[in-house]
């Protein structure tokens, strides 16, 4: 199992990484701060929630920083950590878990940081029958 592959050290950077993040981020609508990391081979790279006036060009952590590991050249993420001020931690919104979905398997462990502590959940779990590449360009009828 992937989760398996990346250190419970790694893990704990990483959740370190995206509550960093969080400090960074721009919510001033809905005050809800949110900071994300992403693993790709030994780099972290982070991202935090960036709202805007106009709601809907609100991006995500979780978006943010796989756009900032694809930038650095990454096309596969290793694990992600997600923090949150919630006491019960907050999963990646469905948006981005399709976009996490591009970069990783359903074995691809995703750490979400509460204000009380931590899960580890996968990919598969959180999104167990989602949309993929796999569906394009085969079974098509039109
Ligand atoms: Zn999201």
């Amino acid at each position: 199992m992937a989760a398996a592959a990346v250190s419970p050290g790694a893990l704990r950077r990483l959740v370190a990484a995206a509550r960093a993040a969080r400090a960074h981020a721009h919510a001033p609508y809905s005050r809800f701060r949110v900071g994300a990391a992403v693993l790709a081979g030994k780099k972290a790279h982070a991202g935090c929630n960036v709202e805007n006036a106009s709601y809907g060009l609100t991006t995500c952590a979780e978006r943010n920083a796989i756009a900032a590991a694809v930038l650095a050249g990454a096309r596969r993420v290793d694990a992600v950590a997600v923090a949150s001020g919630t006491d019960d931690p907050t999963p990646p919104c469905g948006a981005c878990l399709q976009v996490l979905a591009e970069f990783g398997g359903p074995d691809l462990p995703v750490v979400l940081a509460g204000a009380r502590g931590e899960v580890v959940r996968t990919l598969g779990e959180l999104m167990p029958h989602g949309f993929g590449k796999a569906f394009l360009g085969k079974g098509r009828r039109g």
